[in-house]
């Protein structure tokens, strides 16, 4: 047995030089794990990403399988086995360099996929300012309703449109009927919407009947990623009474390549903060560590590169700049909890989007309905172009790292997807 190492120590230095450059998402504290391929004619293969390089684990020894289920399905305490090897395998001075060192490619030099094959797909909507501020557009004297401090609200997604980030995607059709019109139209959404999100990435399932309590929860969540929820909102205003989001939000999803695991994440975690005069979680979504340290401080951004821009050659605005912890009114575990408590059997590679992680301040409002109030009050953009809604050729991507002092940041990679014309 070799002592386990502290794999978050902020000296730690790899062999691998690209991942000890100061503004790298991915030093040897981080270790995310995802799927990538040489060429399409391969199956996806477990890789873990080390500064600009992916680790085919598998192929290093370091995993007994190339099936990234596999990793989700392994308990927790093995999880954490297999990180302190990896991290082992690639710190500076490692006597594994040469066995490993055949096993590491350029990232821009292979094909990342989603990080899993994902059966499932909730949304939540826990983002209790994002909650106020769009239900303060549509109900003015009571924006939040009356269930929302008591039970995290979700409903079910659609799993097959989620892409990885990269991928583009047309503008939607659907039905839409604007304020006053006789009848609907169907025709391209002239209201289409980002959602800044973040991805829990559920680890091993649990029994069809049983619940998962809230302080087991960390054994079944992987970790996490950041999720763009694309939205329609001239299609969901019309469709969404009485059963909720379906057309308006099942054309696309898009997620970032990598699972930034709870091992990684650890930290970085803080408690979780309930405003005084607010009601206590009902036992079963109420535990003392979820209470002292069930938030994750994760800084999130929201970059827009419109067409104009990108023919220019500039990057893009920040338009968004906010964090989960912040934002999220429940925790990881409660959604968990919550999920499980009737029975509802989650899945390896099930995904639970966490809703809007809008903030309460300028600048923190996580999607363009809240940014614009409903369409209402144009964002001006530092060339000079407004949005109310995205446009056709518009880039839009998400960015999250975790900081803190005394601590090596750690980042998530790019969650980024641009608009392309509807179809004829
Ligand atoms: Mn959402």
């Amino acid at each position: 047995m070799t002592d386990p190492v502290d794999t978050h120590s902020p000296g730690l230095l790899s062999w691998v030089e690209s991942a000890n450059a100061p503004q790298t998402p991915f030093p040897i504290q981080n270790l995310p794990y995802g799927r990538f391929r040489r060429d399409a004619s391969e199956p996806w293969s477990v890789g873990v990403a080390i500064g600009e390089q992916v680790l085919d684990v598998h192929g290093a020894g370091l995993c007994d399988s190339p099936e990234m289920v596999r990793w989700l399905t392994l308990p927790r305490a093995q999880r954490q086995a297999q990180r302190q090897a990896i991290s082992r395998a690639l710190q500076h001075g490692s006597e594994e360099r040469a066995r490993i060192e055949p096993w590491l490619m350029p990232m821009d030099a292979v094909e990342l996929g989603l990080p899993c094959e994902i059966r499932n797909y909730s949304d939540f909507f826990i983002g209790i300012h994002h909650a106020a501020n769009t239900g303060r557009l549509y109900r003015p004297d009571t924006p939040l309703l009356p269930n929302y401090r008591w039970v995290p609200i979700g409903y079910h997604g659609r799993a097959s449109s989620i892409q990885v980030s990269g991928r583009d995607f047309a503008r939607p059709k659907g039905q839409v009927k604007p304020p006053g019109a006789g009848a609907p139209a169907m025709q391209p959404s002239e209201q289409l919407d980002f959602e800044l999100e973040m991805g829990i990435v559920m680890g091993q399932g649990n029994a069809h009947g049983d619940a998962i309590p809230i302080d087991a929860a960390q054994e079944h969540i992987a970790g996490l990623t950041l999720l763009n929820d694309w939205s329609a909102r001239d299609l969901q205003r019309w469709e969404s009474q009485p059963l909720g989001p379906f057309l308006a939000k099942s054309f696309a999803t898009t997620l970032s390549p990598w699972i930034v695991t709870l091992e990684a994440l650890a930290p970085f975690r803080r408690p979780l903060i309930r405003p005084p005069g607010d009601p206590q979680p009902l036992p079963y979504l109420d535990s003392p560590a979820d209470r002292a340290s069930g938030a994750i401080d994760v800084t999130l951004e929201v970059w827009l590169q419109t067409a104009g821009m990108r023919a220019r050659g500039t990057v893009g605005d920040c338009i968004v700049r906010t964090g989960f912890a912040q934002a999220a009114y429940w925790t990881m575990a409660q959604l968990v909890a919550h999920h499980t408590v009737n029975g509802c059997n989650l899945m390896p590679g099930d995904l639970l989007g966490t809703g809007t992680l809008s903030g309460e301040g300028p600048g923190q409002a996580a999607c363009l309905l809240e940014i614009t109030e409903g369409g209402k009050r144009p964002l001006r953009l530092s060339n000079g172009e407004e949005r109310l809604f995205l446009h056709d050729g518009d880039t839009v991507t998400l960015r999250g790292s975790c900081e803190r002092p005394g601590r090596r940041r750690i980042g998530f990679g790019d969650c980024t997807a641009a608009i392309r014309h509807a179809r004829p």
